[in-house]
């Protein structure tokens, strides 16, 4: 029998890790500096908390003490980069002399997370964070962090990757090492998300489930996950009366399932939108996925139902003023996706997926 991780092509045994610690609940937040008083005496705790809670207000609830670092991470013009990444350690370790966190927190959606994610790894891993977009590749244990989410979608928060964009490519650093060890799910921060923003972000969601239930690399564990997180988004953009609580945990099962599966031909394809015309990764799914009907039969003709139900339009005709070079770049980074095409089409994916499949498939989005 083949015992394997997450390395190789024979799935038959599998090593999951899954979050510790999970705190959920209506009014959670408030209770952090109960939750951190833990870790005080370890040191000092860094902060990445996204932005737009400078807005909201949860920048001020922060509940940081004198020697606590905390960052406002602008996410409106891209998502993560390697670069970034690597400029926020430097910029830690000189400041803090080289002494290293107690704790890191991410507070936010997907990329607030990711950055966390990625810079409790890089305070502990040397050279840039390229070096770790990969499989399996990151060798020394990170810092201790804690996520939480105030988007819901990405499954960031449950989930073993930590998405970056370096100049030719977007792509996770893979590892146990990208899971949190505690995830805080508090509901009430999902009361100010913008309903455009929560429909993509929980498209994300939706997409995970279905990628993960219909690939070859799902076991009954991802299959428990993606059936329950589908559901539970199906009430919520269904309008079946789902509420922010439904939302949270979707997101957080449907992280668990690509955890315990892989991601598809959505995800594939979508970094390529993403990392070539720069569209968030909550639509870079939707465009993509209107035109997957071949590959997802049963589940794109729920999607239309529920872009109607939410008044949701997408943007048509975002590829028409892609150059040559641009449709080589984005089918190249189609193709790095080896692990999520072989799960949803098999070994042969390529066979399938041709070049001219791709450049036809992208031409229609
Ligand atoms: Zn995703």
């Amino acid at each position: 029998m083949a015992v394997l991780d997450h390395k190789g092509d024979k799935l038959d045994i599998r090593i999951m890790k899954q979050v510790p610690k999970v705190i959920f609940g209506r009014g959670s937040f408030k209770k952090l500096p109960e939750v951190l008083s833990d870790y005080r005496s370890d040191g000092y705790i860094i902060f990445f908390v996204d932005h737009a809670h400078k807005k909201t207000g949860i920048v001020d609830q922060i509940p940081a003490e004198k020697d606590d670092l905390v960052f406002v991470i602008d996410t409106t013009s891209h998502e993560p980069k390697t670069d970034q990444v690597d400029e926020l350690r430097d910029g830690i370790l000189k400041t803090k002399k080289g002494n290293l966190p107690a704790l890191i927190i991410g507070i936010g959606g997907g990329s607030a997370m990711d950055i966390s994610k990625a810079v409790s790894i890089m305070l502990t891993n040397e050279g840039s964070s390229k070096l770790y977009q990969g499989w399996d590749l990151v060798k020394n244990a990170p810092i201790r962090k804690m996520g939480i989410p105030t988007l819901s979608g990405a499954g960031t928060e449950a989930s073993r990757t930590t998405v970056l964009s370096a100049v030719d490519k977007k792509y996770g650093i893979n590892s146990d090492q990208s899971m949190f060890d505690i995830v805080m799910m508090d509901p009430d921060l999902l009361d100010n998300v913008p309903e455009g923003q929560k429909f993509f972000t929980g498209m994300d969601c939706f997409i995970h489930g279905v990628e993960a239930s219909e690939g070859s690399y799902i076991n009954t564990f991802g299959s428990a996950y993606a059936k329950q997180s589908i559901e539970l988004c199906t009430k919520v953009f269904m309008k079946q009366g789902g509420t922010n609580d439904d939302l949270m945990v979707a997101s957080f099962l449907g992280g668990a399932s690509v955890t315990n599966s892989e991601a598809g031909v959505v995800h594939a394809m979508s970094y390529g939108i993403s990392l070539v015309l720069g569209y968030r990764h909550g639509l870079a799914n939707c465009i993509v996925f209107r035109q997957l009907e071949e590959f997802y039969p049963k589940h794109v003709p729920v999607f239309f139902k529920m872009l109607e139900l939410n008044n949701i339009k997408l943007p048509d005709g975002v590829t028409k003023k892609v150059n040559k070079e641009e449709m080589a770049v984005m089918t190249k980074m189609t193709y790095r996706m080896a692990r999520p095409l072989t799960s949803a089409l098999g070994e042969n994916w390529k066979d399938i997926l041709t070049e001219e499949k791709i450049a036809s498939l992208y031409a229609k989005m």
